[in-house]
C-alpha cells in the first residue's frame, strides 16, 4: 500500500532518546515515522483546539498481532473474505491518527490537524463528538493481553511531542468517552505506568 513521508519546513523539533529527531510539522504530521494515507478523515470544526488524547486498542483479526489488517481497515482495503470477522466490519470507514505496533513502531494515518474517525459516538466532560477535538492513538493489542515495553516507550514519546504541539488538557481511554459501548484500551493498559512515565519525562 502506498505511503509517503511528509515534510514541512515549519516544524518544531526535539531529540528522541535514540538521537532521531521527532518533528511535528504545521499540518500535524510527525516526521521520521511511517505515514500511510487514510481517506477516512475530514476537517475539524473551525477554531476547534485539540485538547484531548484518546487511547485505544485494536487488532485484526481480533487478538492476532503482526498482520496488515489494521492498516487495511484504515485504508478501506480490508478483504471481507480474508477472515470471518472481517465480514462483520466490512464497509466501516474508520481511522486513527496513530497506530503503535507491538514492536513500538508508530504509524500515522491522518495528520493531527485533520479529524480522524476513531471515537464514534462519544462524550467527554459533557462535550460530545470527541473526534472534533481529539487525537486518536491506537495500540496494537486487545483487552486481554499486556502491552509491550516498546509500546509504552513509543506512546510516552509520542504523547510528549503531541503535548508540546497542542493544548492537550486530558488523556482518556475510548472506554471513558464511550462507556458501555467501548472497552478499549482495556484492563491490561497500565494507566499508572503511562502517567508516571509522562511525569518523569517532563
Ligand atoms: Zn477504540
Amino acid at each position: 500500500m502506498g505511503y509517503s513521508r511528509l515534510n514541512n519546513a515549519n516544524a518544531a523539533s526535539s531529540a528522541r532518546e535514540d538521537g532521531c529527531p521527532m518533528q511535528i510539522d504545521a499540518t500535524g504530521c510527525v516526521n521520521g515515522i511511517r505515514f500511510i494515507v487514510s481517506p477516512n478523515f475530514d476537517e475539524r470544526p473551525a477554531g476547534c483546539a485539540i485538547s484531548l488524547l484518546v487511547i485505544h486498542n485494536i487488532s485484526l483479526p481480533p487478538d492476532e498481532f503482526g498482520g496488515d489488517g489494521v492498516a487495511e481497515l484504515f485504508t478501506n482495503k480490508l478483504d471481507p473474505e480474508a477472515h470471518s470477522y472481517y465480514r462483520t466490519i466490512h464497509g466501516l470507514k474508520v481511522s486513527s491518527h496513530f497506530y503503535i505496533r507491538r514492536t513500538g513502531e508508530t504509524i500515522q494515518f491522518v495528520p493531527c490537524e485533520k479529524r480522524a474517525w476513531h471515537a464514534g459516538e462519544s462524550c467527554w466532560q459533557d462535550r460530545g463528538r470527541c473526534n472534533d477535538f481529539s487525537i486518536g492513538i491506537e495500540l496494537e493489542g486487545s483487552d486481554s493481553q499486556p502491552f509491550t515495553d516498546s509500546q509504552y516507550r513509543a506512546l510516552v514519546e509520542l504523547t510528549l511531542e503531541l503535548q508540546k504541539a497542542y493544548p492537550i488538557e486530558h488523556i482518556a481511554g475510548h472506554s471513558d468517552i464511550a462507556p458501555g459501548r467501548k472497552t478499549d484500551p482495556g484492563p491490561c493498559f497500565d494507566w499508572e505506568r503511562y502517567r508516571t512515565a509522562l511525569t518523569a519525562s517532563r
